[in-house]
């Protein structure tokens, strides 16, 4: 068949359509440049927002209208939060919630049984045929754990995702080797909390160092880090530069007050004492956040606490969020919501100090050489990532497509920095 998958969300959501798509092309399909081309059309849902629940609709239902003969599967939180909802949506022909999504291929085979290939379905474990998906060859995820213990009131994703579970080491070493081998410059170890990581008392600490030990993988970057479990012990592992020097750490307000009602259990100023740990400790160190703007009973001067945080702390690149009720949290059934314009108000303000420490990071590494790894062409320029986050883009008339090499960063442009490569730095194993 020829299978064409949607993603929606995280960047766990994309570690598993990656890994997804990798299983049905070693199972003998092929993957659809384009929805109108597919036979079958996988949808990897997301509920973390209602408007994340609405696309999810959205997609179920344009892919039947664009293309009569399509079979649809809908997989992902909001089929697995809403799944009476979800199977009812015109054009899903099967739903698979997320306890099930690792038997997906199966669950297909079995429903469409006119659909299986000739080839012999590979085991669910075994590193399966190599398939460029979300970054092409220059990037890889890498799904290491699932699940969540925590109760953050605002928060679906204990519900749709289930207890913390993690991977094998030897699983995800595996996995890195294959990647690595096959040419991905970077592996982005990814999960719903990694921090939480524990295989038989292996934690995250002994999963990277076994990582950067034990394979020859050129680039490893961390995702989210949570701010109340961090072992210092990580810190020693920067000393090896292919660590990127990038941390992700929701803080999602920077109001003790706001954070108390939503159940995070950490205070700002531990959050800040962390932040100040972390940026003596890595040099250069990339430092992202995730805010959330509008929470239940969130106050002007909580807000402005809030706001006086985020700008003190200068992350790199904070992700804001509109707070958004998702029915089945604590959060949805608190009184006093913050009415939508004033929620509409603040994030403004949030989203004028986002962008101006977003762009005084870059401006910090004009005029400095750094690592990237080339992704793509967009509109004739490349376009790559520096080990700590900054977009940057480049002319060049050589194919930069998954090589590593270095560039002077000269000019802010519009979401990164433009920048001179450095040819003779540059290499690519393919060409090896
Ligand atoms: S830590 Fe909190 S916000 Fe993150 S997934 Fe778990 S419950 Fe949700």
């Amino acid at each position: 068949m020829r299978v064409f998958f949607t993603n929606l969300g995280c960047k766990l959501n994309q570690a598993e359509v990656d890994r997804l798509a990798r299983r049905f092309v070693s199972a003998g399909h092929s993957l659809a440049p384009a929805l109108e081309q597919a036979e079958l059309h996988v949808i990897n849902s997301c509920t973390v927002t209602h408007l994340a629940a609405r696309d999810s609709r959205k997609i179920a239902r344009r892919g039947r209208r664009l293309n009569g003969g399509l079979r649809t599967v809908l997989t992902g939180c909001y089929a697995t939060d809403s799944p009476d909802e979800a199977a009812e949506l015109a054009g899903v022909d099967l739903l698979v919630t997320n306890d099930s999504k690792d038997r997906l291929l199966e669950l297909v085979h079995e429903t469409f049984p006119d659909a299986r290939p000739a080839a012999e379905v590979p085991a669910a474990g075994v590193p399966v045929h190599y398939v460029p998906i979300s970054f092409g060859r220059a990037r890889a995820l890498v799904k290491v754990e699932d699940g969540c213990n925590m109760r953050c009131s605002f928060c679906i994703i204990p519900s749709t995702r289930g207890r913390q579970r993690s991977r094998p080491v030897d699983d995800v070493l595996a996995e890195v080797r294959e990647l690595t081998a096959a040419g991905h410059r970077e592996v982005v170890v990814t999960g719903v909390q990694i921090s939480e990581y524990d295989d038989d008392g292996r934690r995250l600490y002994d999963l990277v160092a076994a990582i950067l030990g034990e394979t020859d993988v050129p680039r490893l970057r961390l995702t989210s880090i949570a701010p109340w479990k961090f072992d210092r012990r990580l810190l020693s592992l920067w000393s090896d530069p292919r660590l990127c020097r990038h941390v992700h750490m929701s803080l999602q307000s920077g109001s003790s007050a706001t954070l108390k009602r939503m159940r995070r259990p950490y205070t700002a100023d531990r959050y800040e004492a962390l932040a100040e740990l972390l940026r003596a400790e890595v040099n250069g160190l990339a430092l992202t956040t995730d805010v959330i703007v509008g929470f239940p009973r969130e106050t002007a001067g909580e807000f402005a606490d809030s706001l006086a945080f985020v700008e003190r702390l200068a992350f790199a690149r904070p992700h804001v969020f509109t707070y958004s009720s998702r029915l089945g949290t604590d959060a949805a059934t608190l009184p006093e919501q913050v009415p939508f314009a004033e929620k509409k108000a603040r994030v403004t303000e949030m989203l004028a100090v986002a962008r101006a420490s977003d762009e005084s990071f870059r401006r910090r590494w004009l005029g400095e050489s750094l690592e990237v790894v080339w992704e793509d062409r967009k509109g004739g320029r490349w376009s790559g990532l520096s080990d700590n986050y900054v977009r940057v883009f480049a002319d060049s008339g050589r194919d930069l497509s998954a090589t590593t090499g270095r560039a002077r960063l000269e000019t802010l442009v519009e979401g990164g920095v433009h920048a001179r490569c450095l040819e003779e730095s540059l290499s690519d194993p393919a060409a090896a």
